[in-house]
């Protein structure tokens, strides 16, 4: 029978050398890596393997392999946050061992016990755990990735895999300000029946042709469009939340429906879950419906546009402040206030100031 995926099989190699411990201030997101990673190799025949723990190190892959070919790539994004009382703590993280596994599926590579590869994962950062910045603006990026590594160039669904974690640390310069965004129709990040919904590496890389437009045109990210109808989805790579005030007062706290197209993100469902639970019912609607650009541009016309913003696990939420649509540019709202609650109500518990339900594990 192929193995499942154990933690408790680990084998470690230790770094004999440290990479210089940078002082936060110092830490590129994205660029800098600590000095170990995770390693497990799957076969169809024999199932997972023993999982290692070693020195970061280049991956060596026959040219045919099936995720260079093909894009039998997949990845998660999730963070580790060093609390004031020093200990470091993961945030829902279960959460992106099922949309991991989810990708998984869709891509025919295999999937695992989220559980295990979360012990393996605590092991990982543990080990590099001075990478860890303290401060309420900085963390410990944790990106698990898996690939196909069958060395042919026949399609087929991969009967050798690659599952491995990388580690960078972020430090509290790289994100803030506030965000425009060109709402975009020429291009489409994802479609009915797609596959917009798994965090595959072959929805990323085709985004950043649309970014780069838009950033010569003087917007800082895409508000991506679907449709006809030109129905809001996502904005850059975060989901997108816009409050509206009607005639009444009564505010409404909107974002696009979970229908396939988008990523279910986490910071998304957290936002809904809280506003829920904490926003007086008598003065806010929190809905997940379809909403369009016209919808948008209207209600800004009325005055009844008060905010928007992005959310993911980068920024938690970014705040947005103008949106340029055919040739017309919005501005949104000057309000943040709800953009800066939820990120102290969010911040509070990844950093163990509170403690709300399992949200948070040490
Ligand atoms: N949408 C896209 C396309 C993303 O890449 C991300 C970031 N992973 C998100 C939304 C936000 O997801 P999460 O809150 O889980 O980080």
């Amino acid at each position: 029978m192929a193995a499942p995926l154990d933690a408790s099989k680990v084998e470690i190699i230790n770094s004999t050398t440290s990479k210089e411990n940078k002082p936060k201030e110092n830490y590129e997101f994205g660029n800098d890596f600590t000095d170990h990673m995770l390693e497990v190799e799957w076969t169809e025949k024999d199932g997972w393997g023993t999982p290692k723990i070693s020195p970061y190190h280049n991956l060596s892959l026959p040219p045919s392999c099936c995720a260079l070919q093909y894009a039998f790539e997949l990845f998660e994004g999730m963070k580790a946050y060093r609390g004031q009382d020093g200990k470091i703590r993961t945030f829902r993280n279960y959460m992106n061992m099922a949309r991991m596994n989810m990708s998984a599926q869709r891509l025919a590579l295999p999937t695992f016990d989220g559980e295990e590869l979360l012990k393996l994962i605590d092991q990982l950062i543990s080990i590099d755990k001075d990478f860890t910045p303290q401060g309420f603006n900085s963390s410990l990026y944790i990106r698990p990735t898996l690939i196909g590594t069958t060395p042919s160039v026949r399609i087929r669904p991969p009967d050798r895999a690659l599952l491995y974690v990388i580690l960078s640390p972020v430090n509290s310069t790289y994100f803030g300000g506030k965000m425009s965004l060109e709402a975009t129709d020429y291009a489409v990040r994802a479609w009915p029946g797609g596959v917009g919904n798994s965090k595959l590496g072959a929805n990323y890389g085709p985004s950043v042709l649309p970014q780069k437009t838009a950033a010569a045109r003087g917007y800082s990210q895409n508000l991506w469009l679907f449709g006809e109808e030109g129905y809001i989805t996502e904005a850059g790579m975060m989901n997108v939340f816009f409050v509206f005030k009607d005639e009444s007062g009564k505010k409404e706290l909107v974002t696009a429906p979970l229908d396939g197209t988008i990523l279910e993100g986490i910071t998304r469902d957290s936002i809904l879950e809280l506003a829920r639970g904490k926003l007086p019912s008598d003065e806010w609607a929190i809905s997940e419906r379809q909403f369009t650009i016209h919808e948008v541009f209207d209600k800004a016309a009325k005055g009844q546009l008060v905010e928007a913003f992005g959310c993911g696990t980068a920024a938690v939420v970014s705040s947005i402040n103008r949106i340029g649509w055919q040739g017309k540019d919005i501005e949104v709202g000057t309000s943040s206030e709800l953009c800066e609650t939820i990120l102290g109500w969010i911040k509070n518990i990844q950093y163990g100031e509170e403690e709300f339900k399992d949200w948070s594990r040490v």
